[in-house]
């Protein structure tokens, strides 16, 4: 495939990100999901990990929104208006805990977390109790002045309330940090209204916000119903606000809206349980919110863990699975149904979306890798709406590379399939095997199962096959072991005896070993030494299902194209269909732990030897519990030599202190 060069990578992934960014901060109007964004964001904070020396002072990674937009008086912030680090899962969490952790050792942190609003960040200055200043966050140092707009958003107070315990908050300076946002139920009414007078909708409530905020036009603002929920306080002597709860309480005495779930908790495992409460209910709450926010609660270990880059040390914003993500097409591996219908298949680097692992996703058919110009190197956008099956979105254009040309799905039928020919015939919009009428592909399939070197089923052979599928008996490899004797005996090829000895010598096989069943299943380069292989790697067929293509390659003896060849027979649907048919039936292929004598020792043979041929080799070595290897891998225990060792070979051989010996001595070990 077409293999992008990190630098030339990080260099577009900057551009559009910047774009996205532009877009999202100072037009209002992002053109794609945050979830896109996100992805991208991610890819390119990896990639900075990996390559530090190409990082630079103008990545997005390293700067918080963008630039302001003109027609604002410009105001320096006292402090920093900062960004937040994603998490996305319990882990990361963990692993920012342990962080901090060895930073500040021996401490216990308190965890106080909220829900993270979606909408435009806020300081609100207020000098002896009176609003005199609203800034927004801007690039964190410097942000826009909207005091005239925020003044119009009823619930901010242009005086503090004032309550016994916090009247220190009255004099002098109090900033008070907090999101502008729209809530559902006013968006919908405006839209709503929008349209009765033929006006266009908004498209979403966090643009709307942020946009109707840096209006020039107050009047205008007013017109649309902000709202302003505080997530924090801030004083001159920081000894006022010993930790974030205070500062939520203080907020409520003096008159700030806030959120009343956030809370504090004293594990991680309590904050995850809130994580995950308010998961369940956040569809419900009156703002858009896409994670929460969680930090340490004591505000003085808060500031001694420092930033970095644009992000303090001791919060993190934990964002709930998103639907969407990006990932590059590694190839399109076409996989052949029962039915003999060529299905495209588009294997990525592995992504998570909604909160599962995704590497493949069916492309369905010519015409549609047609419609979405989806080439082998680009950057697509997959979705994944609750746990359907992934699929691809779209093309990210902007980052497709250089010299990729355009999917030719004839010529890789041809290349993937040389032996055979395709065709497509009226509307169908899918290549199905050239006189793979009605049940071809299905009666091989069957055959090849029941053979020798598979399943070995007696006398399931070529003609009792032809029968069973003529007569619509079997339909699936599967239904092999739904036929009764009744069902046979329909049929003029059966007598009772003849039929008995079939569905017998069925049943019989309904516990095959593990290795047998994966070769009965026909994958494309999966033959009987890649089914040992597997089974011996994965232990039963569920474990096969999550395999990666990475991993799979990892295995002595799997190259690139069986490794996508079985990823790819694993994403098709109809294949799942039947091995779930399989399990309905009661088929459970079971896998072996070979003990013997050579149990824990891989062999490999080298030139020829003089007693046995390679296949006589390995199988002595298997049936002894020994594994046999093509190549000399970091495991090789014994490389056996039949003449002289090639230079290489030797040289790997030394390196992982693999034993050289030849023939008589690879003999003994047998006896
Ligand atoms: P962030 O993820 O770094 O979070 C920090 C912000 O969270 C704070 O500034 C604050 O305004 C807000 N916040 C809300 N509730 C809070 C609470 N309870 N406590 C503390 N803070 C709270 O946010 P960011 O730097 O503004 O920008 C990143 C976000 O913008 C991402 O969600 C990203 O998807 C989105 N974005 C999208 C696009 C696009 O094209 N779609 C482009 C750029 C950015």
């Amino acid at each position: 495939m077409t293999q992008v060069q990190p630098d030339v990578r990080i260099r577009e992934l900057r551009k559009l990100i910047d774009q996205y960014s532009y877009e999202y901060h100072v037009q209002d109007a992002p053109s794609v999901p945050d979830a896109v964004y996100d992805s991208l964001f991610g890819e390119l904070k990896q990639l900075e990990l990996e390559h530090p020396e190409l990082v630079t002072a103008d990545s997005p990674t390293q700067r918080v929104g963008n630039e302001l937009k003109d027609g604002f008086q410009k105001v320096a912030h006292s402090a920093r208006m900062l960004s937040l680090n994603d998490v996305f899962d319990v882990d990361e969490v963990r692993a920012w805990v342990t962080r901090m952790d060895k930073l500040l050792p021996g401490s216990a942190h308190e965890f106080f977390a909220d829900i993270k609003m979606d909408g435009l960040a806020c300081a609100l200055i207020y000098q002896d109790g009176m609003l005199v200043q609203a800034v927004t966050r801007g690039d964190s140092y410097v942000g826009e002045d909207v005091t005239n707009n925020v003044r119009t958003i009823k619930n901010v107070p242009l005086r503090l309330r004032q309550l016994e315990g916090f009247e220190t908050f009255l004099t002098g300076r109090t900033e008070i940090r907090g999101e502008i946002v729209m809530l559902k139920d006013d968006f919908t009414a405006l839209n709503l209204a929008r349209k009765a007078a033929g006006e266009q909708a908004f498209a979403n409530p966090r643009n709307l916000a942020a946009g109707t905020i840096r209006q020039l036009d107050p009047r205008l603002v007013a017109a649309r119903p902000l709202h302003f929920r505080g997530y924090d306080v801030l004083r001159e002597d920081a000894g006022d606000v010993p930790t974030n709860m205070f500062a939520y309480e203080a907020m409520t005495a003096l008159g700030i809206t806030r959120n009343h779930e956030a809370s504090v908790f004293t594990s991680i495992d309590d904050a995850m349980r809130f994580v995950e409460h308010i998961g369940e209910v956040r569809e419900k709450l009156a703002f858009t919110t896409d994670g929460l926010v969680i930090k340490v609660n004591d505000r003085a270990q808060f500031s001694k863990l420092g930033v970095v880059g644009k992000q303090p040390r001791a919060a993190v914003a934990y964002k709930y699975a998103a639907e969407q993500a990006t990932t590059i097409v590694k190839d399109i591996v076409i996989s052949i149904g029962r039915t003999g219908a060529a299905t495209p298949v588009a294997v990525f680097d592995p992504v998570v979306v909604a909160g599962t692992t995704v590497q493949h996703a069916s492309l369905h058919n010519a015409d549609e890798i047609e419609r979405k110009d989806i080439r082998i190197g680009d950057t697509v956008i997959i979705f994944k709406a609750g746990d359907i099956i992934p699929q691809v979105e779209s093309v990210v254009r902007e980052l497709r590379p250089d010299h990729t040309e355009r999917f030719d799905y004839q010529q890789a039928l041809a290349q993937q399939y040389p032996e055979l020919e395709f065709e497509r015939t009226g509307k169908d919009v899918v290549y199905r095997v050239k006189g793979a009428s009605g049940d071809l592909m299905l009666k091989r399939s069957v055959e090849y199962y029941a053979s020798k070197s598979a399943l070995d089923i007696d006398t399931l052979g070529e003609k009792n096959v032809v029968a069973l599928v003529d007569a619509g008996l079997v339909k699936s490899v599967a239904d092999i072991y739904r036929l009764t004797v009744e069902d046979l005996l329909k049929l003029d090829r059966f007598a009772d005896i003849s039929a008995k000895k079939l569905i017998s010598a069925i049943q019989a096989k309904k516990n095959p070993k593990l290795e047998k069943f994966i070769l009965g299943l026909g994958i494309r380069h999966v033959g009987a030494q890649t089914a040992i292989d597997l089974a011996t790697a994965y232990h039963s067929i569920d474990a096969l299902k999550l395999a990666t293509i990475d991993e799979l390659e990892k295995i002595d003896g799997i190259g690139k194209v069986v490794a996508e060849s079985i990823v790819a027979w694993l994403s098709d649907e109809d294949n799942l269909a039947l091995l779930d048919a399989f399990e309905e039936y009661d088929v459970r292929p079971h896998y072996e732990q070979k003990t013997g004598k050579l149990s824990g020792q891989s062999f490999v043979v080298t030139g020829s030897l003089e007693t046995l041929s390679r296949d006589q080799a390995a199988d002595a070595v298997r049936a002894r519990g020994g594994v046999f290897q093509t190549s000399v891998a970091k495991d090789t225990t014994y490389l056996v030599s039949g003449g002289k060792v090639g230079a290489s070979k030797l040289k790997k051989a030394q390196s992982y202190g693999t034993k050289i010996i030849d023939e008589q001595k690879f003999i003994d070990l047998l006896r």
